[in-house]
């Protein structure tokens, strides 16, 4: 397990969060769970004669030249983070029934978004999540998820559920925060495939209706 402490930037969205302390919290992930990230990602390879296959659960190693059929390496893939989020990070689409999804729960429940991302680019992940009707707070956080999930719920007494797409970051909450309901969305079967159920979770949903339902359950039961 990873005791990594959340980055001071991290540390002090968190600090400002007004949280109802009688209500239940659900800490949502963005990419992949409320946006289209790999989408938005493809549109961007698209336009530079690159493609994702969707060889493995990854990013590194396949993204590949239309050409040639190669791997971009490590380096240039940095790069190419760079430029798509520069080009496209405003204007990722959203997944369906997600906004109606937490727009329901936020009647009896802190709503909050936990995302992996590089701090300069929140002002854009929020007006983008905002023009799709998801105006909650925006975390940006780096590395595992697990740090910031547990200062975010330090003296909550009330449920937390966490969702999220990345078998890693599902498992770093669960090692800090073992109290909270772990939903794992997987919604792109591409990727999907090349992930075996998760025994920690209480949830493997590929949609917004699914996931809803069991929220409601367990924030009601
Ligand atoms: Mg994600």
């Amino acid at each position: 397990m990873t005791t990594c402490k959340p980055l001071d930037s991290t540390l002090q969205q968190i600090s400002q969060l007004q949280l109802d302390s009688s209500k239940p919290l659900v800490i949502c992930d963005v990419d992949e769970v409320v946006l289209h990230f790999i989408a938005g990602f493809e549109r961007y390879l698209s336009r530079n004669e690159l493609w994702l296959d969707p060889a493995s659960f990854a990013l590194n190693g396949n993204v590949k030249y239309k050409e040639s059929g190669e791997s971009v390496d490590n380096e240039e893939l940095r790069q190419h983070f760079a430029d798509f989020f520069e080009q496209e990070a405003h204007r990722l689409d959203a997944i369906e029934g997600a906004a109606q999804a937490l727009a329901s729960l936020a009647g009896d429940t802190n709503v909050l978004m936990l995302t992996n991302l590089p701090d300069q680019y929140r002002p854009a992940r929020i007006a983008n999540l905002d023009d799709h009707g998801m105006p909650y707070p925006v975390i940006a956080n780096q590395g595992p998820k697990g740090p910031a999930v547990k200062t975010i719920a330090r003296g909550h007494q009330q449920p937390i559920v966490f969702v999220d797409d990345i078998p890693n970051y599902l498992r770093s909450v669960g090692d800090h925060c073992p109290d909270v309901h772990l939903v794992h969305f997987m919604q792109d079967e591409r990727f999907g495939r090349h992930v075996p159920p998760l025994d920690y979770v209480s949830l493997r949903a590929d949609n917004w209706s699914e996931t809803h339902a069991h929220i409601d359950a367990l924030l009601s039961g």
